[in-house]
């Protein structure tokens, strides 16, 4: 069995590795890249048209539309964009291989956001299940992650089950944080490979370890606001949604969610039913900007009637007083504020994403100072801390080889595993054959 890494040794984001075995080429992850190999930001430009010669595309032979196509499946272990957003560069006759979660996430995302994905060649597996790609036999498992239903996979053949995991993006400190323990106690017999995510390969002290301290940080802020406090969260990062769900409850507060993450819940549905639903007591449903009419344009009025018996106007919102919690789309935060006609007492305004995303505060601290608001920023990161990425490696076979992989410190890795064990690639056709 052969790994290439074709981008993602040395960087953040844009993950995209080959596996090989007896002439069958899989890809796994096809991600946008966050940055080049300098680790310099992408040029945004560039994404707009994304080529192999620009560096966007990786130089994969058999994989995009204008080749004759050599490779069996791409797998995407996850619907951030930087795992799957260049799928739709893949030729139409690849199937793509994605978990339920994954694929509903990519469908709602071809409505509310561009580029559209062509879905029509996707296969679902079923986390902890084996399917075949030929020869390769490959199980996903279920990780926790701040991407909702998130996969791992175990790859191997006949012979040797256990040859290659790829962690795909992972923490153990979510709401899922039992899924963590259960692999550490339950180490892969023979294991050969670990292709190991490392974006927190560093050192670091967060204001917020986990998920259960951002909760608590949401509790202790709701109980005492004087007015409505306004979330800025992803509608994607479930987790989150889950923890201010269980933050208003134990506060006594009424959560007011845009139609956008209503509409995400209600389709995870038929993936778990332990997430928060628009008709769940204490939560309300706002319509905010352009999401009822990209709703309407797609997939007709009957997607979006349902929400309208918990509708609540955002201009209603200050009736609620300091009972209110807002969840607002990033970015949404000025259209929002600016239609709520009674500004007074309004208490908290909370950024709770990753801070990359906010590139200045510029925005929160002109509505902070002029309605006399608190901001905060409270969030806890997707991925593993450096601990639980030892913890996971040596547990597994002493022998087995580690292979960085989204991570910009790859080079500490010989810090904390015998230097014999690590194999760092380089992007772009470099290889690694499992002995
Ligand atoms: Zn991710």
């Amino acid at each position: 069995m052969k790994i290439t890494m074709h981008r993602g040794a040395k960087t953040i984001g844009g993950t995209c590795i080959e596996i090989e075995h007896e002439g069958t080429r899989i890809i796994i992850d096809m991600g946008i890249p966050l940055m080049d190999s300098s680790g310099k930001e992408i040029d945004k430009n560039l994404l707009k048209n994304p080529t192999t010669d620009n560096g966007i595309l990786p130089r994969v032979s058999g994989l995009y539309k204008e080749d004759i196509p050599t490779i069996s499946a791409v797998l995407v272990s996850h619907h951030h964009q930087d795992h799957y957003g260049l799928i739709n560069h893949v030729h139409p006759s690849i199937p793509i291989y994605a978990s339920q979660g994954t694929k509903e996430l990519i469908e709602i995302g071809n409505i509310f956001c561009g580029p559209k994905v062509n879905l029509s060649n996707i296969k679902i597996f079923e986390h902890w299940k084996e399917f075949y790609i030929n020869s390769i036999i490959i199980k996903s498992y279920l990780m926790d992650h701040s991407g909702f239903d998130a996969s791992a996979f175990l790859i191997g053949t006949e012979k040797n089950r256990n040859t290659i995991f790829y962690t795909g993006d992972f923490r153990a400190h979510g709401n899922k944080g039992n899924l963590f323990k259960k692999m550490i106690g339950n180490p892969f017999t023979n294991l050969k490979v670990l292709i190991l995510e490392g974006t927190n390969f560093i050192d670091i002290v967060p204001e917020y370890p986990d998920e259960k301290s951002v909760k608590n940080a949401f509790i202790k802020l709701f109980k005492n606001q004087s007015g409505p406090s306004f979330i800025c969260s992803s509608g994607s990062n479930i987790d989150r949604i889950v923890n201010l769900y269980k933050a208003i409850r134990t506060s006594r507060k009424i959560l007011v969610i845009d139609l956008y993450s209503a509409f995400v819940l209600d389709r995870l549905k038929t993936v778990t039913t332990r997430i928060p639903q628009f008709n769940w007591r204490n939560i309300r449903v706002y319509f905010e900007g352009s999401h009822k009419h990209l709703l309407e344009k797609t997939l007709g009025k009957s997607s979006y009637e349902k929400f309208e018996s918990r509708i609540i106007k955002i201009e209603d919102v200050a009736l609620l007083g300091n009972r209110a919690v807002i969840k607002i789309p990033p970015n949404r935060i000025e259209s929002v504020m600016r239609r709520v006609p009674n500004k007074t007492g309004m208490s908290t305004i909370v950024y709770s994403m990753w801070k990359g995303y906010l590139k200045n505060t510029t925005i929160y601290d002109k509505l902070c100072t002029k309605h006399g608001m608190d901001f905060k920023y409270i969030h806890t990161t997707g991925h593993a801390y450096r601990e639980d990425l030892v913890m996971l490696a040596n547990v597994q076979n002493e022998e087995s080889i580690i292979i960085p992989v989204h991570t910009c410190h790859g080079d500490d890795y010989e810090k904390y595993f015998r230097k014999e064990r690590v194999v760092k690639l380089e992007d772009s056709n470099n290889e690694y054959t499992v002995k």
